[in-house]
């Protein structure tokens, strides 16, 4: 199959350090199917072989296993072109127009990496320039929109040129192995389905930490912030992964209808859950694996006196026969104790104790999603040491284990990233692992109370030093129901 992926913003941050090594590995597996063009679009003056030049010193930036060698490169630096243009001048659309009608490939993909400002002119040009045939296909980066307005402004003109199918809203966690086998987990196997429900379930947590600040994209991030920039989009979507009901088929909208309900079972917010159930914080200065790092309002880019909330907590419900009545808290934050991603399933206790259980040991299933790639089943069990029994006149004494699987051990390190899997999944047209406009509508109408709440919020996001977990009111959220973040019990 011939393909052309036009790559808007082709020599900007995300396409050197995400796209083109995942194309690069994609390459180097054999997945890409043959005969593609990669053609980057900047307003750069580049030519073809400048523009490999500058891909090729890119990757040495990459993770030393990704890096091609000289040999590779100059085999996969062939499907590379270049073209100049301004996104927002019609008149710069004629030459890439006439790049991808001279050879016709049966796919063309447009992948919109550019700022996202850009991203409506872009596919209203896309259009204007007659390049919107049936064969093409354009993918959007994230953040569509700032608020459900924005997103519905860009929907809007994204639907009035192209139709809902050629439309690949990336949310990159979909993308995830750990992602994928949380789908295989709950709808290729058994086991876990009947448990699967608040009859079993105590509660539920989603954690995505991460220990880096903001790096180089203070500016940006400082106009996003932690709720827009990861619970809108991937914390929801792994909630929905986790809340939904199996779907009829393994077909995208029959995925997505189901991720869909989810988002609109979500309990509304009230004045008194918007205090009570969500916390927002900024770090302060801190120390990260013993090195001593600014607080986020010292960071380049920043504002001064920011209220931007590099953190926040919250308790979400879905109120529907399987849910009711199970908190699932997220968390999310920058500059926390750890890089650590991961979904806890805690289940309810024994409904009558017969043996001796150290205090709130739970059967729990942790969905670990990075920097590991696995599961652990914890469970209670007898150790069979003697004197434990003795002390405790004979009755059982039983200690949590932990069963656990290592994705990256049992399937080997060359499993598919996310990049890789989104781009091939684009080429070849599968929408399974991509965001239609509807649920991304849907969870912006949900988180925009709490963006309301804070625009007129009196008191500012609560500070907590870099290298902890958050700050106490987090833990006093979740102490409310009588539960505790997993790293603390
Ligand atoms: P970036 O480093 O600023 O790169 C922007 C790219 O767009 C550059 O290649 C730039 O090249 C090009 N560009 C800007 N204005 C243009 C115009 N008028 N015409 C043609 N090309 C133009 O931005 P980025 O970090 O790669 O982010 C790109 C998009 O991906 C953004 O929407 C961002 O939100 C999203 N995203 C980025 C990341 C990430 O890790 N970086 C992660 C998730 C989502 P010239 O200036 O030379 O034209």
């Amino acid at each position: 199959m011939s393909f052309d992926l036009v790559l808007f913003g082709g020599t900007g941050d995300l396409a050197w350090r995400k796209l083109m090594p995942a194309l690069f590995q994609a390459f180097r597996h054999g997945s890409l199917p043959p005969g593609g063009r990669i053609i980057g679009v900047a307003r750069d003056d580049l030519s073809d072989d400048s523009y490999r030049a500058f891909i090729k010193a890119r990757f040495d930036e990459v993770e030393l296993a990704k890096r091609p060698r000289e040999e590779e490169f100059a085999r996969f630096a062939a499907l590379l072109h270049f073209v100049r243009m301004d996104v927002t001048q019609a008149g710069d659309y004629a030459r890439l127009a006439e790049m991808l009608k001279a050879r016709d490939a049966q796919t063309v993909v447009m992948y919109v990496a550019t700022a996202p400002g850009l991203f409506t002119s872009v596919c209203e040009q896309i259009a204007a320039a007659g390049l919107n045939g049936p064969q093409t296909r354009v993918v959007l980066e994230k953040p569509l929109g700032h608020d459900l307005a924005s997103n519905q402004a860009i929907n809007e003109t994204v639907r009035r040129v192209l139709s809902e199918k050629q439309v690949f809203r990336i949310d990159h966690y979909l993308g995830k192995p750990s992602v994928q086998n949380l789908f295989a987990l709950r709808f290729g196997n058994a086991l876990f389905e009947p448990l699967w429900r608040r009859e079993n379930i105590a509660n539920i947590q989603i954690t995505i930490a991460e220990d880096l600040g903001v790096e180089k994209r203070g500016a940006f991030y400082d106009h996003t912030g932690a709720l827009r920039d990861m619970v809108q989009n991937h914390a929801l979507q792994l909630l929905c992964a986790i809340g939904m009901e199996p779907p009829i088929n393994a077909h995208a909208d029959a995925i997505r209808d189901e991720k869909l309900k989810v988002l609109r079972a979500l309990k509304p917010w009230t004045a008194q859950t918007l205090q009570e159930h969500v916390v927002r914080g900024q770090y302060s200065a801190g120390s990260i694996q013993g090195v001593a790092v600014p607080g986020y309002q010292q960071e380049a880019g920043v504002a001064p006196n920011s209220q931007t909330e590099t953190f926040v907590a919250l308790r979400a419900e879905i109120a529907n026969w399987r849910w009711a009545g199970v908190p699932f808290y997220i968390r999310t934050g920058k500059r926390l104790a750890a890089r650590d991603a991961r979904i806890v399933i805690n289940f309810r206790p024994t409904p009558h104790a017969i043996f001796s259980t150290p205090a709130g040991a739970v059967n729990r299933l942790v969905i670990n999603l990075q920097p590991k790639d696995g599961l652990e089943l914890h469970l209670l069990a007898q150790g069979g040491d003697k004197r434990q029994a003795s002390r405790s006149q004979g009755v059982m004494q039983l200690a949590p284990v932990q069963l656990d699987l290592d994705f990256d051990k049992r399937f080997g390190s060359e499993r598919v990233g996310a990049y890789e899997r989104l781009l091939l999944d684009v080429i070849e047209g599968r929408l399974n692992l991509f965001v239609r406009s509807d649920e991304q509508e849907e969870a912006w109408r949900w988180v925009e109370p709490i963006l309301d709440d804070w625009r007129h919020a009196t008191h500012p996001p609560r500070p907590y030093a870099a290298g902890t977990w958050g700050p106490s009111a987090a833990s006093a959220m979740i102490a409310r129901d009588g539960f505790c973040w997993s790293e603390e019990c």
